[in-house]
C-alpha cells in the first residue's frame, strides 16, 4: 500500500502562502487572516475549534495540515528556573525547547524575565569540540512549522500559568533565543520563515528586538541576515579571540576565519543599528589567557559589541573544564577596565546560554529515559 504523504505543519504557513493555498483550493483567500488569528492569538490547536469558519473549510484544514507536528512528551522543571519541554516530531526525532525564568541583572528587584530557547536542527554538523549538540553528528533540519510549534508549546504553558495573556491575545514571555540544538544559519530559509511567522502582526506578534539568533559564525549568511527586513538581534559564539585558538575548538573558523567573520558581523550591526553580543564560554587553559583577553578587547571595540562571558558547562565524554572562578573574574575585569561592556554570567542553572548549549546532551539522556518510561 502506498503511504500517504505527510501533511505539512500548519505552523509553517505565512499569510501569503496560506492565502494562496486557500485560493487554489476554492476557498476564500481572506480566511487566511482569520485562521492565523485563531492559531496565534486564540491559540486554537485544532481546526474544529475555529468555530466561526464554514464547516467545509474546517474540514479542508484538517485534511490539509498537521496541527500537531511536535508532540509534547515531557515537561520537566529543574531548580524552579528552567522548564524543559521535550518534543517528538513526526519522524520520532526528539527536540528540546527550554523556558528560563530568571531575575535579570540590572532589573528592579524581583522582576523575573522569561526566555524561550528553541532548537533549529536535530543534531549539528558544525562539530564544535566543546558542544554536546554536535557529538552525534547531524540528522536533519527542522522545518519552519516544527520551529514555530516549539514556541507554541511554550506559549500554551505560559497561558496556563496566567490566562490573562491569552485573553488579550498576547505573549507573556520577554525574549526568544535561537540558541538550542543546531546552527540556525545552516538552516537559513526555514529559520527566517519561522521567525517571520513569530514576529508578524498576523502571526504571534513577538517584537523582533525580543528575538536573538546565535550563530557559530557562518559569515555569508550573516551578511544575508543583515539584508533581511526582520530586525532581530545577533549573538556570535566567538569563544576564541585569535584564529589559532578559535580553529582549535570551532572547525567553522577554518572555513570563515576571524577576519572575514568580523567584517560580516560589523556589516550586520551597521545595517541594523544595534549592538551585537559576543558569547565567550570560558574553558580552562584554552581561551582564558591574558593574551586572549587583549585580543578580545580589540575585537569587541572594533565591533562596539557587548561581551557575555559564560562559564563552560562540562559535557560528559569531553575533556574540557570551565575556567576557575578567580580567572573568570580577572578576565572580566580586564575587559571592563579597557572599557568593554561585559557581563560575567554565574554558574547557576539560570544561565540561559549554558542551559541552551546543553540541549543535545539533555535530549539524548531524555530519549533514554522516555523510552524506558513509555
Ligand atoms: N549553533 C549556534 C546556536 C546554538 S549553541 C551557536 O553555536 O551559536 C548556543 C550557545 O551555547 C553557543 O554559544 C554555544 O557555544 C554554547 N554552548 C555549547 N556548548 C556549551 C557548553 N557545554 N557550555 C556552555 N555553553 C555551551
Ligand atoms: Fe553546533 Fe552551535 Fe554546538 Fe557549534 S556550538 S556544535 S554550531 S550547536
Amino acid at each position: 500500500m502506498e503511504m500517504a504523504a505527510p501533511k505539512p505543519p500548519i505552523y509553517g504557513e505565512t499569510l501569503e502562502s496560506l492565502s494562496a493555498l486557500l485560493k487554489g483550493s476554492g476557498h476564500a483567500a481572506f480566511r487566511a487572516k482569520q485562521i492565523l488569528a485563531w492559531l496565534y492569538r486564540r491559540r486554537a490547536s485544532a481546526a474544529e475549534e475555529m468555530t466561526d469558519l464554514p464547516k467545509p473549510l474546517r474540514q479542508w484544514l484538517d485534511e490539509t495540515f498537521d496541527f500537531e507536528p511536535a508532540l509534547l512528551l515531557l515537561e520537566k522543571k529543574s531548580e524552579d528556573v528552567t522548564q524543559k519541554l521535550l518534543m517528538q516530531m513526526r519522524d520520532e526525532a526528539l527536540v528540546e525547547c527550554v523556558l528560563i525564568r530568571a531575575p535579570q541583572e540590572g532589573e528592579a528587584l524581583g522582576k523575573v524575565r522569561t526566555t524561550v530557547c528553541i532548537s533549529t536542527q536535530v543534531g549539528c554538523a558544525h562539530g564544535c569540540r566543546f558542544c554536546a549538540s554536535g557529538m552525534d553528528g547531524f540528522r536533519r533540519n527542522l522545518s519552519a512549522g516544527e520551529i514555530v510549534a516549539q514556541v507554541m508549546h511554550a506559549v500554551r504553558l505560559e497561558d496556563e500559568k496566567d490566562p490573562a495573556w491569552l485573553a488579550r491575545g498576547l505573549v507573556s514571555f520577554d525574549n526568544l533565543v535561537v540558541m538550542g540544538m543546531g546552527e540556525p544559519l545552516a538552516n537559513y530559509d526555514n529559520v527566517i520563515r519561522a521567525l517571520t511567522i513569530l514576529n508578524a502582526s498576523w502571526g504571534l506578534g513577538l517584537g523582533a528586538r525580543r528575538i536573538t539568533l546565535s550563530t557559530s559564525g557562518v559569515a555569508p549568511k550573516i551578511l544575508e541576515l543583515a539584508k533581511e527586513e526582520l530586525n532581530i538581534r545577533l549573538a556570535l559564539s566567538l569563544h576564541g579571540a585569535t584564529d589559532e585558538v578559535r580553529s582549535q575548538i570551532m572547525p567553522v573558523n577554518r572555513r570563515y576565519p576571524l577576519k572575514e567573520l568580523l567584517v560580516a558581523v560589523r556589516a550586520f550591526s551597521k545595517a541594523k543599528g544595534h549592538m551585537v553580543t559576543l558569547e565567550y564560554i570560558m574553558i580552562d587553559g584554552v581561551n582564558d589567557t591574558p593574551e586572549q583577553a587583549r585580543e578580545l578587547i580589540k575585537i569587541a571595540k572594533e565591533l562596539h559589541a557587548h561581551v557575555n562571558l559564560i562559564p563552560y558547562n562540562t559535557v560528559q565524554g569531553l575533556e574540557w573544564r570551565r575556567s576557575p572562578a578567580e580567572r573568570r573574574r580577572r578576565f572580566a575585569q580586564t575587559l571592563k577596565d579597557a572599557g568593554v561592556s561585559t557581563t560575567l554570567r554565574k554558574e547557576k542553572g539560570h544561565d540561559i546560554d549554558a542551559a541552551c548549549g546543553q540541549l543535545r546532551l539533555k535530549t539524548e539522556r531524555a530519549r533514554v529515559a522516555t523510552k524506558k518510561s513509555l
